[in-house]
């Protein structure tokens, strides 16, 4: 195997490749870039016009999407992978990934879109290095562009596997892509409806990807990840790696769950309280008339949608950012 295939064990060990460029058998060629960033380049009359961008370990306790792309590389350098996608690897928080925590010293994915530049910190430098990895890989002009941000949650949740879908102006979410995440075996998606500061969210709306984050499961430490079953996801992506992929099925949204954001619950000062179990799953049923939250100065947030649901609640994020979103059930007529 092309010792650049081991980008997870040298991104682990904080280690530089001697050898920067390696072609495998079939002509196929790995870029080393910097840290965590593999260039795969499929040979001229190889190439299927896809651009695909696979990043995981944006947050470094997140290990069985991390392992997942790195049974891919493996799989590339071996030979026994053969890419006619141009791809981009990245392993998103390396210094967390080696601690086994989440972030070091801020969540990188509140970090994009420009973010990073109005604070400091390794976390924001790697931000600033993964737009630009992200930006010089998506510049070439009629390619089609696809990013999956590969994540486990924090907590578990009613549905396993489930994506968020950015928003941008002008643009409408896209028919065909919930269908192609639907037969990777993602069974929720959330439509966004306004800017945001993820990774997911800067390719989108400022590079013209189409781009997921994808919530796999529950994160666990490194060989613990036996219960999050991803062998419907890395099916479709080395059928999108190697130019195999099946046509989409006729009705293929049967069974694919959508949802809108109703509200993002903010939190403004450390007075914040979110009246939710510490346990509580993603997706758990919200009742009307629920009194979610309280924070300073009185403010008071109360359930009034119907059939409303809580995800990511996180009563310990910084003031300012989002502790919790409120979703609804969306229907699929307003896409494109
Ligand atoms: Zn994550």
């Amino acid at each position: 195997m092309l010792a650049l295939g081991k980008l997870l064990e040298m991104t682990l060990a904080d280690h530089e490749p001697a050898a920067k460029i390696q072609l495998t058998h079939e002509g196929a060629r790995l870029r080393w870039l910097t840290e965590g960033a593999l260039e795969v380049t499929p040979p001229a009359d190889a190439d299927s016009g896809l651009d695909l961008l696979l990043s995981a370990g944006i947050h470094g306790n997140e290990t069985a999407p991390i392992e997942l792309l790195d049974r891919l590389l493996h799989d590339i350098a071996r030979g026994d992978l053969k890419p006619r996608a141009r791809l981009l690897f990245l392993f998103g928080n390396p210094e967390a990934m080696r601690r086994g925590e989440r972030y070091v010293e801020q969540d990188i994915n509140r970090l994009f879109n420009g973010r990073h530049e109005q604070t400091s910190g390794t976390e924001a430098l790697r931000a600033g290095e993964l737009e630009r990895l992200a930006a010089n890989f998506f510049a070439k002009p009629e390619r089609t562009r696809l990013h999956y941000d590969l994540h486990t949650a924090i907590r578990g949740s009613k549905i396993e596997q489930f994506a968020l879908y950015p928003w941008a102006e002008g643009r409408r979410h896209s028919a065909l892509e919930l269908a192609r995440l639907h037969a990777a075996g993602i069974e929720a998606v959330l439509l966004q409806s306004k800017a945001s500061i993820t990774f997911s969210a800067y390719t989108y709306a400022s590079l013209g990807a189409e781009a997921f984050t994808l919530e796999l499961g529950k994160a666990r430490p490194f060989g613990h990840n036996q219960a999050v079953n991803l062998d419907l996801l890395e099916a479709r992506l080395r059928a999108l790696i190697d130019g195999s992929e099946p046509a989409t099925e006729p009705s293929p949204l049967d069974g694919l769950q959508l949802f809108a954001v109703a509200r993002e619950v903010i939190k403004r000062s450390d007075a914040f309280q979110l009246h939710l179990p510490k346990d509580i799953e993603n997706f758990s049923e919200l009742p009307q008339g629920y009194l979610l939250a309280e924070d300073i100065a009185g403010t008071r947030w109360v359930v009034d949608e119907q059939d409303a649901r809580i995800i990511f609640p996180n009563p310990k994020v910084q003031n300012g950012l989002r502790a919790a979103i409120i979703i609804v059930p969306a229907d699929a007529e307003r896409l494109g």
